[in-house]
């Protein structure tokens, strides 16, 4: 028998193991070492996580909202004291270097923090005088039992994008980790109760499709953040509204990255590696495409070349590791899939990542093609992994153009020292997130993060503002009070 343990459930503030028989194995995929198994989980699972939530509510939705928000303030410590702790976990399980971990962790926390505000970013609106004697307020509500699904790529982050705040507005919640990084959420949970989290307010369930689909049919359940790949972040948004709910579904990527003949080359090829190559390329806001501009061009295909055959690969707990493994074996073969097709489709390969693969994980080195056109699977497939395509342009105006040809959004970033381009960029792009002179518009807790085109569907965005809207409902007071006639007295 196996010496591994089984990852349990958190439900109604207890740990209780799954009935199910099925397991996936969670894999350190620097090592190969089986870390855990988590059991998928059945239906009926979530709905009695979905059934605790409900129960739980009442009292968590009446419960003044300064109080809910102090326990977030004593959770922001806790995670503040074990910052290390959790960013070892996330490097075992995700394979990401611990530096890219503990600043995966600081994004986190931040979220926690902007919810804290929860007195003042629930506040409603009032206006004294809409008509004679009648004026209007507005006062906001949680929503009900919200639940989360998420990926791979930020076991912590992407958790944090959704129940700090569902609950900080007086939701409960039910959240099914990805299958292949579930175990910082032990963590999660292990800090909330040391803060004082009523049980049954944040609940747990591991597993894949089955628990997917019962947050989407289970009756309790009024609202879904989903954050993960396009085919099924367009399945849950669908089936999701079918029955109902409120649904956000943040998605897929290809980002595009423009340089400009008046870039700083320096700080652009820097930025644009660790942009690239960073977390393997696991980055829904990773960059996939640079579009060049002509005068430059030579220059910075030579200094991206040099910078990249540099990059130290290995286990992201190691010293100085930039560039860790992909995800799985699968992911792997897929990556080397892609430069066949690359290559076939006839880009160049000017660094070939299958040179530097090791067996001892699923790791495989930088690669970079030029010559990249549009009708390519390389352009317009998202690899989620160390795959950079650049492509030569004229101007500004053909590297906005091509990247409007995706049939995603989610973020792009320009090089330039001209302001009039940022202009142009700023109007043109099609993207949600953009970044100037970064190679990373990475998300901040206290604006709205998503893309646009089939990188998000629903309205709100995650975060900031739309992040309040989305986990609270409206209730508009409109009140007659007649004024007293003073001068009849
Ligand atoms: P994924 O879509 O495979 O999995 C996401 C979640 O959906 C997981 O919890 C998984 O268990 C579940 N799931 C997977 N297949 C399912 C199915 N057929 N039916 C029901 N549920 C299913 O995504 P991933 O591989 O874990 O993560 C990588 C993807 O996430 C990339 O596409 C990346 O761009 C995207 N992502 C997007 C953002 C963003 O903000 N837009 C952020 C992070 C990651």
């Amino acid at each position: 028998m196996s010496e591994v343990k089984v990852l349990k459930n958190y439900i109604n503030g207890k740990w209780i193991e799954s009935r199910s028989t099925e397991m996936v194995d969670v894999v350190n995929p620097a090592t190969r070492e089986v870390l855990i198994h988590v059991p998928q989980s059945t239906k009926e699972e979530l709905d009695r996580a979905a059934r605790a939530a409900q129960d739980a509510f009442h009292d968590w939705s009446n419960t003044a909202v300064p109080k809910r928000a102090r326990i977030l303030f004593k959770y922001q410590q806790i995670l503040m004291e074990n910052k290390e702790v959790l960013a070892e976990i996330i490097t075992r399980e995700n394979g990401k270097s611990f530096n890219e971990a503990l600043g995966e962790v600081q994004r986190g926390i931040e979220n926690v923090e902007f919810a804290a505000g929860a007195p003042s970013l629930m506040m409603g609106d009032s206006l004294s005088s809409i008509a004679t004697d009648i004026e209007g307020t507005s006062y906001r509500y949680p929503v009900g039992v919200v639940g989360g699904i998420t990926p791979f790529n930020f076991p912590m982050m992407v958790p944090c994008w959704m129940f700090p705040m569902a609950i900080a507005m007086g939701n409960t919640f039910v959240l099914k980790p990805s299958e292949k990084t579930p175990l910082l959420v032990e963590k999660l949970v292990e800090y909330l109760e040391e803060a004082g989290l009523p049980d049954g307010v944040f609940n747990v369930v591991n597993g894949a499709h089955d628990v997917v689909n019962g947050i989407l049919e289970n009756e309790h359940i009024k609202a879904v953040s989903f954050v993960g790949s396009k085919p099924v972040g367009e399945y849950v948004y669908k089936k999701g509204t079918d029955n109902l709910k409120r649904v956000q579904a943040l998605t897929g990527a290809k980002n595009h990255t423009v340089v400009l003949n008046d870039a700083n080359l320096d700080q652009a090829v820097k930025d644009i590696i660790s942009a690239a190559f960073g977390s393997a390329g696991e980055r829904c806001m990773a960059a996939a495409v640079i579009t060049v501009e002509e005068g430059i061009y030579n220059d910075f295909i030579d200094r991206l070349k040099n910078e990249a055959k540099n990059i130290k690969m290995g286990n992201g707990l190691d010293d100085d590791v930039f560039l860790g493994p992909v995800i799985r074996e699968e992911n792997k073969k897929r990556t080397v899939d892609y430069i066949e097709s690359g290559e076939k489709e006839g880009a160049k390969l000017l660094m070939d990542g299958r040179e530097r693969t090791s067996d001892e994980g699923y790791f495989i080195g930088p690669t970079i093609f030029e010559g990249v056109t549009t009708d390519m699977e390389i352009w317009k497939n998202e690899i989620f992994a160390p795959v950079l395509c650049v492509i030569k342009v004229k101007d500004l105006k053909e590297g906005v153009w091509i990247a409007n040809q995706s049939e995603f959004a989610n973020g792009a970033c320009l090089f330039t020292d001209s302001a009039s381009s940022v202009r142009y960029f700023r109007e043109n792009i099609d993207a949600g997130m953009l970044g100037i002179n970064l190679g990373v518009p990475a998300p901040m807790a206290v604006f709205p993060f998503s893309g646009w085109k089939h990188s998000f569907y629903g309205s709100l965005h995650a975060n900031g503002k739309d992040g309040v809207d989305f986990y609270t409902r409206r209730k508009v007071v409109t009140a007659r009070y007649k004024t007293p006639d003073f001068s009849e007295m």
